[in-house]
């Protein structure tokens, strides 16, 4: 029997990967603090819809306990896709079979809600934004947050997203501009409010493009759709046309010309939206990103492996999470477990990450995704 003193866990990122992590380590009896610079749940928009695939995200949810109420959340009819040319001529068209499981969407609002409201009370402590990491690699770590307090942790996991503070503890590498930003718009109430976009999109997605640019709608719950606008750009492109991103008329008017020989129907998705655009410029970690073994930090999720938004981030992240936990929960140090995790997991994301590299671009790209190899409906 182990007798040493329970180790200290600090995870920074109230992230789908930090929640996780937190889950399964407290379902083997295992404590765990998060820690998240929001201020509280609900405190920001958590962004569009998510699908959790049945080999990663729902194997991790299974393992959390989760999985049953995560399909009765999750919307499988939002497995739906459509490919247009730009002339709004669907080019391919799956409606999932009644029983396809595969890939569910669920809000990432939601998405959280059920990991949060899974976890012990306190476990997450709100408003706590990590600067640095401090202390020997030996441990024990001293965390440093912009409040001026500082907690001591036995091991750190930074699961803090695309621009990790814990990651500059192991590693030097910064994420790069992918050279393809998305814009996102809001349509509420498209039953009412959009019909024809609700009709354009469907219950799942909807996409088209022309080389250099791109459009993807996705149907969220509550009757929402959020649409991603694509394009080939400099990362500053709204104020290099000497716009902010606040000035929705400017922005609207440059994209009518950007997109003028497009449909009038798909200009829709960029001229009808609710409220301001979002600058969302995409950015990704050079590849491979590995760095040298540290018993007392490691990372998950984007903090490893930033790629480019290709439907597997999400996934990956909670696949990491999942299998660290059951690391910790199956090793007699966290040194030990920190090694086992890290030999699988920094090969896996390599492998994805080499596949991803510059995927960015396919979403411009005229070519069918792969996934369209089935009758046009
Ligand atoms: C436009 C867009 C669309 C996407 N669509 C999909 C998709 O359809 N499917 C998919 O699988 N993936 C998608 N992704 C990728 C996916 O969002 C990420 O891979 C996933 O969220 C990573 O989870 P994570 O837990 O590692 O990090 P995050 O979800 O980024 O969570 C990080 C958490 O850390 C917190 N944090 C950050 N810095 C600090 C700090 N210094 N101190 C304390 N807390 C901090 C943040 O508040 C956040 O809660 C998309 C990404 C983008 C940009």
């Amino acid at each position: 029997m182990n007798t040493a003193p329970a180790p200290r866990i600090a995870i920074i990122g109230a992230g789908p990967g930090g929640l996780t992590c937190a889950r399964i380590l407290q379902r083997h009896g295992i404590t765990a603090a998060v820690h998240d610079r929001d201020a509280g749940p609900a405190t920001r928009d958590q962004g569009g819809t998510l699908d959790l695939h049945a080999d990663n995200g729902q194997i991790a949810l299974r393992e959390a306990g989760l999985l049953e109420e995560f399909f009765r959340l999750a919307r499988p009819e939002g497995q739906e896709m459509r490919q247009m040319d730009p002339a709004g001529t669907i080019l391919f068209h799956h409606v999932p079979a009644q029983d396809e499981l595969f890939k569910p969407e669920i809000d990432r609002g939601r998405l959280r809600d059920l990991l949060l409201d899974s976890l012990q009370p306190g476990t997450v402590h709100w408003g706590h934004t990590l600067q640095t990491v401090g202390g020997p690699a030996g441990g024990p770590r001293r965390l440093h947050f912009t409040d001026s307090t500082t907690v001591e942790a036995d091991l750190v996991i930074g699961a803090d997203g695309a621009w990790s503070k814990v990651r500059r503890a192991v590693s030097q590498a910064t994420p790069r501009y992918s050279g393809v930003s998305f814009l996102e718009a809001w349509f509420q109430d498209v039953t009412t409010r959009h019909p024809d976009i609700a009709e354009l999109v469907g219950q799942g997605g909807a996409a088209a493009a022309d080389g250099d640019r791109g459009l993807f709608a996705q149907r969220n719950g509550g009757d929402h759709i959020r649409v991603y606008i694509i394009q080939r750009v400099p990362a500053d492109w709204i104020t290099a046309g000497g716009l902010t991103p606040q000035a929705t008329d400017g922005i609207r008017a440059l994209l009518l010309e950007r997109y003028r020989d497009w449909s009038p129907r798909l200009r829709r998705l960029i001229t009808d939206n609710d409220g301001p655009y979002v600058d969302r410029p995409i950015f990704a970690l050079p590849v491979p990103h590995t760095w040298e073994h540290d018993p007392t930090v490691t990372l998950l999720g984007d903090a490893a492996h930033l790629m480019p938004p290709l439907g597997v981030g999400v996934n990956l992240a909670m696949l990491d999470a999942c299998e660290l936990a059951l690391a910790i929960a199956r090793h007699d140090t966290v040194g030990e477990a920190v090694r086992a995790y890290e030999k699988t997991m920094l090969p896996r994301s390599t492998e994805m990450a080499r596949l991803l590299d510059g995927g960015a671009e396919e979403l411009l790209s005229t070519e069918l995704p792969d996934f369209a190899t089935a009758d046009v409906h």
